[in-house]
């Protein structure tokens, strides 16, 4: 049977989330490619910075630590990730960035099995993640060390000796995804505690923590859960493992009392031992108020439509022939994120040209033009405009063009 083919505006009068752009402040003229990195702005994000800069800390002043709750949104905006990443409450919290919460759930980890000496983890994971073991590993000292296993064959290199296995369930350049439920299960079946980092799955997918027993995870919320720029990050715990769990940034804010000043650390007894020091309250705030965009919908929903966004590129892409130009280096699309990867030897100035046509997608190094799929602000449109922009690029070699090969200092 032949499927259908529907054009761009069909799908988009047939998406279910086609209203969720309106919630978003745009810039007009653009394709946004890029919400893997940095999500878009949602205007309640937008009106709470204002009211937060303006109103609770300019009139309120210190008061807004209990009037606005300031104190409390660590754990309020951790509740409402954990909603997102399918974890019941009391087990997220939401501080610091990745890298230093790697550090805290690494140290705390490793002495939570206190025979084993190896973290375990894949080469072609996001650079910090193994950055933070190997200085976790210089200060443990000698004995520990860190392995690289292959992300194709994890199974196989699970081992006795291995403390934490630590894992990005989705690559960050290829897309590829792994099966969180089956390799948390064949690691802890070896008495391994498992580490998964979320930075490119919360808000992109259904991930359900609590039903696939994982012991921790740690999460950014500036790719797609649209935190803004260096947006706080969290950690999850589950909660069978929080009271043998101590992390070593003990600053003040995971104290148990940290209002009575005592000169002696006692850790907070819940998932808020992790905080260190003052939270980064303006955003924080914002973070809070982005979360708003998932109100009354589903991961579910947002995947499948992502599926559909993605197909439809890759279609559309076929098309216009671009497969002459690009290797499709993603893996098929049940085993992958919501993101593509497209390796061409001038994949750097090919993303430029596109960016000056409007279409902001990333390069990652050496050779990989990188398309993010964020379905709450993408329509099908997009995806065919972008697509077009694309092939024109290629057809008249405008990437040749010196201008797009100066590399600057983000790529
Ligand atoms: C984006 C990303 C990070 C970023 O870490 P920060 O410390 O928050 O800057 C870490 N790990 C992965 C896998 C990422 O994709």
């Amino acid at each position: 049977m032949m499927n259908k083919v529907f054009t761009a505006q069909q799908l988009d009068e047939k998406d279910p989330l086609r209203e969720k752009v309106n919630e978003f402040s745009l810039p007009k003229n653009t394709v946004y490619l890029d919400g893997n990195s940095l999500g878009a702005l949602p205007k309640a994000a937008k009106e709470r910075a204002s009211d937060v800069v303006n109103r609770q800390w300019g009139e309120d002043l210190i008061t807004s630590w209990n009037k606005n709750d300031w104190i409390a949104l660590p754990q309020i905006v951790g509740d409402k990730v954990g909603a997102l990443v399918g974890a019941k409450q009391g087990q997220v919290v939401c501080c610091d960035s990745i890298s230093i919460n790697l550090f805290k759930v690494l140290s705390a980890a490793i002495k939570m099995q206190p025979s084993r000496k190896v973290i375990a983890t894949t080469r072609d994971n996001f650079p910090t993640d193994i950055y933070m073991v190997q200085g976790l590993i210089d200060l443990l000292g000698e004995e520990y060390s860190i392995r690289y296993i292959d992300e194709h064959n994890i199974e196989n290199a699970l081992t006795d000796d291995i403390a934490v296995l630590m894992l990005t369930q989705v690559n960050f350049r290829s897309g590829h995804k792994l099966n969180m439920k089956q390799v948390t299960a064949e690691a802890q079946r070896k008495g391994i505690l498992t580490l998964w980092d979320l930075a490119h799955s919360a808000g992109a997918f259904v991930v359900e923590l609590d039903d696939c027993n994982v012991d921790f995870a740690v999460g950014c919320t500036y790719k797609y859960l649209n935190g803004g720029p260096g947006a706080p990050a969290f950690i999850y715990v589950a909660e069978r493992h929080q009271q043998a769990y101590k992390q070593p940034l003990s600053g003040w804010m995971g104290h148990s009392a940290p209002f009575a000043f005592s000169p002696d650390y006692t850790p907070d007894s819940s998932i808020k031992q992790n905080l260190c020091g003052t939270p980064g309250v303006i955003g924080m705030s914002v973070l809070d108020a982005a979360l708003s965009v998932f109100d009354g919908i589903s991961l579910k929903a947002i995947d499948e439509k992502s599926k559909k966004l993605q197909a439809f590129f890759i279609a559309e892409a076929k098309r216009e022939g671009l497969s002459l130009h690009f290797i499709n280096v993603s893996p098929a699309i049940e085993q992958r994120g919501s993101q593509v990867a497209f390796a061409h030897d001038d994949a750097y100035a090919i993303c430029q040209a596109w960016i000056d046509e409007g279409v902001i997608a990333d390069f990652r190094a050496p050779n990989i033009l990188r398309v993010g799929f964020a379905p709450l602000y993408l329509t099908f449109s997009d995806i065919e405009y972008a697509v077009k922009k694309l092939a024109l690029i290629m057809r008249e070699k405008r990437y040749d063009n010196p201008k797009y090969k100066a590399q600057q200092r983000v790529t």
